[in-house]
């Protein structure tokens, strides 16, 4: 499928009068009408919630939009719980499902009364000892191990990941939970990543359901939640179809239907803690050409660089990149599109056919609005760049500043060593 900004050269053209190049921005009203498309796909399970996974774009006024349209939060760390809290999500509007939980993060999610997901039979224990007795309702989070195949071809593979209860260790863990007067539970499951087929979260809900009658049946748990997690992707390249999220949730309900109704579980409420598929499409890096380079090859130098969005440097992620006001002209030069560190990963684009760019043109690079920004960091001195955000309106108003170099000295500005600083 063709990837159209949802930006032109006219508005970029506007917005760099106030707000320099690189940022981050993003689209309000694709945000919104995708997340109305979650909840319908959802809307024949009336406890459906999707806790939007804030690690893809923790940003408060985008969690503030999310909240709008009816989604809880999903956090992994203290301090995503705090944004969380800031923002008035609480009690089971927020999912904690973390790994490797410092003590002291266990207690800030119980106090919160955030739905706790656990990911290890060992973290019980840890948890009794460490912060006190077990909220009432608890989650776990399982891994079935080996490959995750859909129609035989391997999705990942579960049984090298960190994460999660064995299926022995998930009954262990509901007996033992219930011998602690947990009243209620919840499974969760993330057997793959960026998943390209609207089959992903029905094949995962097969297993989970499954599981939760078994369970149910070995133990006389009561299940009243089931966490399909994240894993569904977008399309990065023009040639991926999109998931369909109707599709996705016509074929869970038929699972659903299958399985947990003639169990007597018809009342099980199903959540998602998508990130990727809730803000990726929804957010743009917008850059611009300061340098070019003729050697063994053609190179785009941009003002952004990996620290803005580390994708294609550490995984080789394809970002679609379109040079602004250039849409139609023919994709006739082959380019490297790189950024400014001292790390030759540093690419945003190799071997890229693309118009001709000229110094000063605006690039858009596409689908960074989840795992975008998040990921940066100041590698080389580069500061963080600033979030804007479209407005249904068509206004820009920015939901983060670009760092100062005063953000990056702050942690060690002990004796006023860069007070000097303080205006640059
Ligand atoms: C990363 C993550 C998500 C979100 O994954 P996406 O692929 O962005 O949808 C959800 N749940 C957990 C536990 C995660 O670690």
């Amino acid at each position: 499928m063709e990837k159209k900004p949802f930006v032109t050269k006219e508005q970029i053209e506007e917005i760099v009068k106030t707000y320099p190049t690189p940022f981050h921005l993003y689209d309000e009203k694709g945000i919104r009408e995708n997340a109305r498309k979650v909840r319908e796909a959802f809307s024949w399970n009336p406890g459906f919630r999707e806790y939007f996974a804030v690690k893809a774009t923790p940003n408060p006024f985008i969690l503030k939009i999310l909240q709008e349209e009816g989604c809880g939060t999903d956090c992994a760390t203290k301090v995503e719980l705090m944004m969380a809290k800031a923002c008035g999500f609480t009690g089971d509007q927020v999912f904690f499902s973390s790994n490797v939980t410092p003590a002291a993060e266990y207690a800030y999610a119980k106090e919160m009364g955030a739905i706790i997901n656990f990911d290890d039979l060992t973290h019980l224990k840890f948890f009794e000892e460490n912060v006190g007795s077990f909220p009432e309702t608890v989650c776990c989070r399982f891994n079935t191990g080996g490959d995750f195949k859909i129609s035989n071809s391997i999705m990942d593979t579960p049984g090298e990941a960190k994460y999660g209860f064995t299926r022995d260790q998930l009954t262990e863990g509901f007996r033992y939970l219930m011998s602690k007067g947990v009243k209620h539970f919840g499974i969760h499951a993330f057997l793959a990543s960026n998943t390209k087929t609207n089959d992903y979260y029905p094949e995962l809900a097969r297993i989970l359901f499954q599981t939760a009658v078994e369970l149910h049946e070995e133990t006389g748990a009561d299940i009243r939640l089931i966490n399909l997690s994240g894993g569904v992707g977008v399309a990065y390249t023009p040639d991926e179809t999109p998931n369909d999220i109707m599709v996705i949730g016509e074929g869970v309900r038929k699972v659903y239907e299958e399985i947990l109704v003639p169990a007597g579980m018809g009342d099980v409420a199903l959540c998602t803690e998508m990130g990727r598929f809730m803000l990726a499409p929804y957010g743009h890096l917008v850059a611009r050409a300061i340098h070019e380079k003729h050697i063994f090859k053609e190179y785009i130098g941009l003002d952004a660089c990996a620290a803005n969005l580390m994708r294609p440097a550490i995984y080789g992620a394809y970002h679609h990149i379109t040079v602004l006001g250039k849409e139609n002209e023919p994709c006739d030069h082959k380019y490297d599109v790189t950024g400014g560190l001292c790390e030759n990963s540093d690419k945003f684009a190799v071997d890229r056919m693309l118009p001709k760019i000229d110094i000063g043109d605006y690039v858009v690079i596409h689908d960074a609005g989840a795992h975008g920004y998040s990921m940066g960091y100041n590698y080389n001195g580069k500061l963080r760049s600033a979030e804007l955000l479209l407005q249904e309106d068509g206004s820009v108003k920015m939901i983060r500043r670009a760092e100062t170099p005063m953000d990056y000295f702050a942690t060690f500005d002990f004796t006023g060593l860069f007070d000097r600083f303080r205006d640059e």
